[in-house]
């Protein structure tokens, strides 16, 4: 799966919604679900950004995609049910969900996690994930073959001295995966995990600024895993943690 080749309509008038779709690795997964056919919901807080993907997959697919701006820090429940009654009313369905925004927080040690942030880091990087599931659930239950991708880390698996309440986070993202794909597996939809592994974009940056951005790979490259787990060829795969960088030393 992660050097799976997807044919050019893999995503053929699929309705994916992608959260962290303005910037980084959500941003490359929206461009490739709707270079392969996809009508892609792009989800971000800042619009700007979400208007060059917009305009990029305007200018490059027959398809003309959703901008749906959200602040997760401030999102509420009746926000989630009104782009779930938008999605009702325009698709009737929803065909996959990538969880693909994160806030890092600051790194620090345990002693001085600050409970303000770790809120925070916590609504971004589960509470607004998992109440936006409750609510698209039904949703995505009415797609043939429904899919649901989170995001991890390497420190959600394998907690690492000073990560802090981003690798709290990530553990509890594993764990709503398992709890979720467990709950479904007699139906089609299919739940997973990808642990991008050390990825050149912002968030990267900000963990590591002193690392040389040329000697990580580039979101693009992992694309074939995000188009796998998106695809009808992962039907047999659900409740799978993936690592997209298998042999790279662990590092985030
Ligand atoms: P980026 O910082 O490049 O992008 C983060 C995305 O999350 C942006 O689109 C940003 O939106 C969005 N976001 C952040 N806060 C909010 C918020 N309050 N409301 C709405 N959207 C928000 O990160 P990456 O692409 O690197 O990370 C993507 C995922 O991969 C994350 O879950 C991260 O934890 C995980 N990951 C990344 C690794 C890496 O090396 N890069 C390694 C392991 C895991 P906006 O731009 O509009 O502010």
């Amino acid at each position: 799966m992660l050097t799976y080749q997807a044919p050019a309509g893999l995503l053929k008038d699929k309705i994916i919604l992608v959260t962290g779709a303005s910037d980084g690795i959500g941003r490359e997964a929206a461009l490739h679900y709707a270079e392969h056919g996809a009508e892609v919901i792009l989800m971000g807080r800042s619009v700007e950004k979400l208007q060059v993907v917009y305009d990029l997959i305007l200018a490059s697919t027959d398809k003309e995609p959703v901008m749906m701006p959200l602040d997760l820090l401030q999102a509420t429940a009746e926000d989630y049910q009104e782009i779930a009654n938008a999605i009702q009313e325009q698709y009737g369905r929803l065909d996959g969900l990538l969880h693909s925004a994160g806030l890092l927080g600051t790194l620090s040690p345990f002693e001085h996690i600050d409970i303000n942030e770790f809120e925070r880091v916590m609504k971004v990087n589960v509470t607004a994930e998992l109440v936006m599931t409750q609510t698209l659930l039904p949703l995505l239950q009415q797609a043939p073959q429904g899919r649901i991708i989170f995001t991890s880390s390497g420190v959600g698996k394998k907690a690492r001295a000073f990560w802090a309440s981003y690798s709290i986070s990530k553990f509890a993202t594993e764990g709503m995966m398992q709890l979720l794909a467990d709950e479904v597996s007699d139906s089609s939809l299919r739940v997973n995990c990808i642990n991008p592994g050390a990825t050149r974009t912002s968030m990267r940056a900000s963990a590591y600024p002193g690392e040389d951005p040329q000697t990580l790979k580039t979101p693009a490259e992992l694309m074939p895993l995000y188009l796998y787990l998106m695809g009808p060829d992962s039907q047999d795969v659900n409740g799978e943690s993936i690592d997209a960088q298998p042999k790279r030393k662990p590092n985030q």
